[in-house]
């Protein structure tokens, strides 16, 4: 049995509205072992994002109990669960987030501030992920110069770069056209392969089949949990998607 990066267990949220609490989970139980990639499906406003906000530690449940990589987050402080976030987590967001005045390699270099190492050794880190998602060669650019797609493997770098376990995406290729997103479900899956844990919120199909594993959410609630149906397992590999390629060929050409 894999080691559980996360378990949660009878896990609720309350809002408060001025209509009074409403309830945007109910009794949510869930288990993701070191190495799975687990896509998390649903119709909007089904508690998708609650959800993955208290995965991330950035919200905290009303009932329940949440384990990260097994420590209790309800019996930590606000310092030691920033620093176990910090430790365990990357997050990727729909829109990339990146400070437009600042070159790749700083937004890259961005969660390395509280690391302790130094300004050289920060931006050395940052070179080496971004080479790992194919743009090496625009450290020193700014995002403006750089496709969505790219902008996005930049996003990807920053949430690597202080070696997280898992990887957090809420939408990660809801702002890219269809051929864009494949490539960087590409660069997920390969992560995974490489042992990092993926949990991604997605209401497409067609990137769901890119992981392992679908989860659906509907009212608050897991309604279905389920391997990913072979027959769309292998996304990439039947000749018509788009495959990675491997030595230095992850980006997408120069910047426009
Ligand atoms: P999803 O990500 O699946 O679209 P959300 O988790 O964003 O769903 O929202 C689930 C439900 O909780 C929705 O009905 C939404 O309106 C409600 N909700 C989300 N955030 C808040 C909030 N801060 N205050 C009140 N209601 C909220
Ligand atoms: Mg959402």
């Amino acid at each position: 049995m894999t080691e559980a990066v996360i378990r949660v267990e009878s896990l609720g949220k309350d809002y408060d509205t001025p209509a009074g609490p409403f309830t945007a989970l109910k009794e949510v139980n869930l288990h993701v072992g070191t190495g799975e990639f687990v896509a998390i499906m649903g119709p909007s406003g089904s508690g998708k994002s609650t959800f993955m906000n208290i995965l991330g530690c950035l919200d905290r449940p009303s009932r329940g109990r949440y384990f990260l990589a097994g420590r209790d987050v309800a019996g930590l402080d606000k310092d030691e669960t920033a620093q176990l976030r910090n430790r365990t987590i990357g997050f990727v967001f729909q829109g990339f987030n990146l400070l437009p005045r600042m070159s790749l390699a700083d937004n890259v270099a961005l969660p390395l501030v509280y690391s302790g190492l130094g300004h050289a050794e920060r931006r050395e880190h940052a070179r080496e992920v971004l080479e790992k998602v194919g743009l090496g060669r625009y450290a020193d650019s700014l995002p403006s110069r750089i496709s969505g797609g790219q902008q996005q493997r930049v996003a990807i770098a920053r949430a690597l770069v202080n070696r997280p376990r898992l990887i957090l995406a809420d939408e990660p290729t809801g702002n890219l056209d269809s051929h864009t997103s494949h490539e960087i479900m590409q660069v997920f899956r390969t992560l995974n392969e490489e042992g990092i844990t993926v949990v991604l919120i997605t209401h497409e199909p067609d990137i769901a089949a890119f992981a392992r594993r679908q989860v659906r959410f509907l009212d608050g609630e897991i309604v279905h949990d389920a391997p990913t149906p072979t027959h769309q397992a292998t996304p990439g590999e039947a000749g018509d998607r788009h495959p990675l390629p491997r030595e230095g060929g992850w980006g997408e050409g120069p910047p426009c």
